[in-house]
C-alpha cells in the first residue's frame, strides 16, 4: 500500500474507524514518534485510571513533538497531549484519537536562566537548579509532572507560583503551525489556571525561568513553612535547605509520588480553592456559622473576590479522611481531605461518583460549588 504524503492523512476513511492507518503510524513515525495502538492510559497517569488512547505517539524530542502535532492537526485528528499525567482524569473509555506523549528532557542552566524542555521532569528542574547554586524554584519542590505543564495551571505551592518565575515560554501555535516565544504576560497565567488550560491552541515546546544567583530561597510567604524552618515572614533560608523542608511537608501530606503509598495515588488537590464574591460572601459564612459554629474561617483575599479553603471546607461538611471507608476503591485520601485516591482498584467512573458527592456535599452544606483542578478528559463531573 501506498501512503499519501504527510497532512493528507485518510484517517475518516479508514474501513474500520477503530483499526490504525498503517499510514498515519508511517508519517507520525517519519516525524520521529515511537507508535502504539490501543495503549492503557491508566500507566500514564498518577491517578491510574483511563482506558486506552486509540494511538500513543510518544516524542521523545522537540522536533518530533513539533512535527507529529503540525501533522495531526492538519489532518484534523483529535489529539490529547500527556507528559507526566499527574493533572488529568481520564474517562474509562480512553480517548478516541492520538495521545502525543511528550518526552523532550533537555535542561540548560546558563547563568541564572534555566530553560526546561516540555518533557523534562519538573521535580528535576527544580534540583538541578538548586544544585547550580539558583534559589527561587525551591517552594516548588516534590510537583509531580514535566516543566512544560508548569505555565499550563500556573503551578503552585507554598506561598509561590510559576507566573512569578517565568521569563518565556516557546509554543507551537496549533491554529498557524509556527513556534514562536511568548511572554508570561499573554498566557493569563492566574490562580491554577493560564489561557493554555483546557484549551487545544498551544503545545508548550520549552519553558525558560529566571532565578536569583546565590543560593538562597525566595523569601518565604508560608506561614507553615516558615514556621518549620524557624524563619519569620518575608525571610529566606537556604534554597537546598527549603527544598527539604518543603519536600517533608509535601510527604506528610502523601503530596510526594509513591508507588508504595495509594495516598499519592491522584491528581494532588482535585479542587481548587473557591473565590467567592463579596456579594456571596456573608451569605457563605452565614452558612459555616450555622453549621460548625463561630470557629475562625481560612480566608484570604483574591483578585475576584475571597479565596476560602477548599480542604477546611470539605471536612466540615462532614468528609472525613478516608471517606467513604475502607473498602471503597476511591477514597479520600488519609492524609489530606483535597486529594482524591486510587486504592489500587479504582476506575475513572469512581472517582467521578466519589468528586460528586464530595462537591454535592459542600454545595449543600454551603452553598460553594468547587470546581475540579484536574483537566477531564472525555467525561465531566
Ligand atoms: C501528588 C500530587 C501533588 C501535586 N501537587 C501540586 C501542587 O502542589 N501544585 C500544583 O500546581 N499542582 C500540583 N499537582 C498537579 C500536577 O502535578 C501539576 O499540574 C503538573 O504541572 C502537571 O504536569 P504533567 O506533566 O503531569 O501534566 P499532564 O497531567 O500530563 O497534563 C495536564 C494538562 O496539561 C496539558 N499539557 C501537558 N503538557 C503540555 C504542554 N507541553 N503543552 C500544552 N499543554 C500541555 C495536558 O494536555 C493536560 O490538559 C500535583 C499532582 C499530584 C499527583
Amino acid at each position: 500500500m501506498r501512503c499519501p504524503m504527510s497532512g493528507t492523512l485518510p484517517f475518516a476513511v479508514v474501513p474500520d474507524p477503530r483499526a490504525i492507518d498503517p499510514c498515519l503510524v508511517d508519517d507520525l513515525e517519519r516525524a520521529g514518534a515511537q507508535v502504539s495502538e490501543a495503549v492503557p492510559l491508566a500507566g500514564l497517569t498518577t491517578l491510574r485510571v483511563g482506558g486506552p488512547a486509540r494511538v500513543l505517539a510518544e516524542c521523545p524530542t522537540t522536533a518530533s513533538l513539533i512535527e507529529v502535532v503540525r501533522l495531526l492537526d492538519t489532518a484534523a485528528i483529535p489529539v490529547l497531549l500527556l507528559a507526566g499525567g499527574s493533572n488529568v482524569l481520564i474517562s474509562d473509555d480512553g480517548f478516541d484519537g492520538v495521545v502525543v506523549h511528550i518526552g523532550s528532557n533537555t535542561i540548560r542552566i546558563d547563568d541564572s536562566i534555566v530553560t526546561a524542555d516540555a518533557g523534562a521532569e519538573w521535580d528535576t528542574v527544580v534540583a538541578q537548579s538548586i544544585d547550580a547554586g539558583l534559589g527561587g524554584l525551591e517552594c516548588l519542590s516534590g510537583i509531580p509532572g514535566s516543566a512544560g505543564a508548569t505555565p499550563v495551571q500556573n503551578v503552585g505551592a507554598y506561598g509561590v507560583e510559576i507566573a512569578s518565575l517565568l521569563r518565556s515560554v516557546e509554543l507551537l501555535d496549533r491554529a498557524t503551525g509556527e513556534v514562536r516565544h511568548t511572554e508570561p504576560a499573554e498566557l493569563g497565567l492566574a490562580y491554577r489556571t493560564s489561557v493554555l488550560k483546557h484549551s487545544d491552541r498551544a503545545v508548550v515546546l520549552s519553558a525558560e525561568f529566571e532565578l536569583q544567583r546565590g543560593g538562597s530561597s525566595a523569601p518565604l510567604r508560608y506561614g507553615e513553612l516558615a514556621r518549620v524552618l524557624g524563619a519569620s515572614d518575608g525571610e529566606s533560608r537556604p534554597a537546598a535547605q527549603v527544598r527539604e523542608a518543603v519536600l517533608g511537608l509535601r510527604r506528610g501530606k502523601g503530596m510526594v509520588l509513591d508507588r508504595a503509598d495509594n495516598d499519592t495515588w491522584s491528581a494532588g488537590s482535585f479542587f481548587t480553592n473557591p473565590v467567592v464574591s463579596g456579594e456571596q460572601l456573608p451569605a457563605v459564612l452565614a452558612k459555616i456559622v450555622a453549621r460548625v459554629g463561630d470557629v475562625t474561617i481560612p480566608q484570604f483575599p483574591a483578585p475576584d473576590g475571597t479565596k476560602l479553603s477548599a480542604g477546611w471546607l470539605i471536612e466540615r461538611a462532614g468528609f472525613e479522611k478516608g471517606f467513604p471507608g475502607i473498602d471503597a476503591p476511591a477514597r479520600l485520601s488519609t492524609k489530606h481531605t483535597l486529594a482524591l485516591t486510587n486504592r489500587g482498584s479504582a476506575r475513572a467512573s469512581d472517582i467521578v461518583a466519589l468528586a460528586r458527592s464530595v462537591r454535592d456535599g459542600v454545595a449543600t452544606a454551603f452553598g460553594v460549588l468547587l470546581e475540579p483542578e484536574p483537566v477531564p478528559v472525555g467525561l465531566a463531573l
